[in-house]
């Protein structure tokens, strides 16, 4: 895998921060876009625009067949039994509260535990919140190791006869801790629970397989891997999917709709109420192409060693806090860190006078920002897309920040 031949295929380098290139480390928040997704929008719009699934026209078949195509391709990307159990919807915020809402509230009472970390991603924490208001459930957070990780038998601790739901980010998006989901959901499943998987940071950056890690459910955003932002999938075990609620009700998602009630058609479309995300669908088909011909083992493998190397040299540099595992340990592909002393916002802004682009902010973790106690962080990540000159830049812009806010830095 070539980064710098990679690096052609996404526009978006051209451009110039600042006066300077473009160093992009912020594709945990969102990742760019290469042209051959690009391309396959712009035909989709200009060839084959049309609503799915009712239209009899050969414009209607062709969006239809890419709509549908899409759903086999992401299927087979995550090797699900069958594309019918893939559900394109917003995003991973999306995804997580459909289960929340036509699954998890459905079902709970008070007595049921919901069990999870307290380094959740908001997007993975508030719905499970909600459902514990609605239904009286109770949720029981796991411990929380000083580098972020959770330990398996703190799981089997947790996990009783009364909990119905565990769930776990698959990759930390502030501390790039990749999570045993497998064994977790063997946990899980041995006292009669189910297993959601936020995938959110780990489907766009190493091979994923459902059935292997035997989530019932897991939830992944399309603009972190290279697709369209405002598509992602809620992937259900067919049983679980079939037994949920939707949660939009209108057009396209029912079978027979009579004055007083309606039935629903199967899975997956019953989920989909209303005219899907048709062209985001087809470009997360087309990113799901992309991302397969470089080869997943292979990103994972860069990623991760970029993370490493950027540790070691962010930890040679004095007066720096770098959080989560240490480099060297198998992570996802990002670091987090702070200059002592000084706000992230103010690193990040000095940063981007260099054409660095990182994130500074709570990472939609606030409960884990308590845990290591700070306020905020800055965080790096890295894709694809990304090369050790990259983390140079990096390096060298932090050296100006460090001169800029010396006397800050105890
Ligand atoms: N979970 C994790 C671990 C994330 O990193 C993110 C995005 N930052 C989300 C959930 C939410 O994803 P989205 O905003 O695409 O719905």
């Amino acid at each position: 895998m070539n980064p710098v031949e990679i690096r052609k295929d996404f526009p978006i380098f051209a451009e110039q921060i600042n006066g300077h290139p473009l160093v992009y480390l912020d594709s945990a928040a969102t990742s760019q876009k290469p042209r051959q997704v690009l391309e396959v929008l712009k035909q989709y719009y200009e060839h084959e625009n049309s609503n799915v699934h009712r239209g009899v026209h050969t414009l209607g078949t062709r969006a239809t067949e890419s709509y549908e195509g899409a759903r086999e391709k992401v299927a087979r990307f995550i090797n699900a039994p069958s594309a019918n159990q893939v559900v394109f919807t917003r995003g991973t915020t999306e995804s997580l509260n459909m289960i929340a809402y036509g699954y998890a509230r459905q079902r709970f009472q008070p007595g049921d535990e919901i069990v999870l970390p307290p380094s959740e991603h908001h997007s993975n924490l508030i719905p499970w919140q909600q459902v514990a208001r609605a239904t009286g459930a109770t949720i029981k957070y796991l411990p929380l190791q000083s580098d972020g990780t959770i330990r398996l038998e703190d799981v089997e601790a947790a996990v009783t006869a009364n909990t119905k739901l565990v769930t776990i980010a698959h990759v930390s998006n502030v501390l790039g801790a990749i999570n045993p989901v497998k064994e977790i959901a063997e946990i899980a499943h041995r006292h009669g629970a189910i297993m959601v998987v936020d995938g959110a940071q780990s489907v766009p950056h190493m091979p994923v397989d459902v059935q292997e890690m035997d989530c019932d459910f897991l939830a992944f955003s399309g603009h972190k891997m290279c697709g369209p932002t405002g598509v992602g999938v809620l992937y259900g075990k067919k049983e679980l999917l079939d037994e949920m609620e939707p949660t939009y009700f209108g057009g396209e998602m029912i079978d027979v709709v009579e004055l007083y009630e309606s039935t629903w058609k199967e899975t997956p479309w019953k989920f989909e109420g209303g005219t899907p995300i048709i062209a985001g669908a087809v470009g997360l088909g087309a990113a799901v192409d992309y991302l397969t011909a470089i080869g997943l083992e292979e990103i994972a493998e860069h990623d991760a060693h970029l993370a490493s190397l950027a540790i070691e040299r962010l930890q040679s540099l004095n007066g720096i806090d770098v959080y989560g595992p240490e480099a060297g340990v198998h992570r996802g592909g990002l670091v987090t860190f702070n200059l002592r002393g000084v706000h992230p916002h103010d690193v990040a802004t000095v940063l981007d006078t260099q054409g660095v682009a990182v994130r500074a902010g709570h990472h939609c973790a606030q409960p884990l920002m308590r845990i290591l106690n700070v306020g905020s962080t800055a965080r790096a990540s890295f894709y694809l897309y990304n090369t050790e000159e990259d983390i140079d830049r990096l390096v060298e812009a932090l050296q100006q920040a460090k001169e800029f806010f010396g006397h800050a830095i105890g």
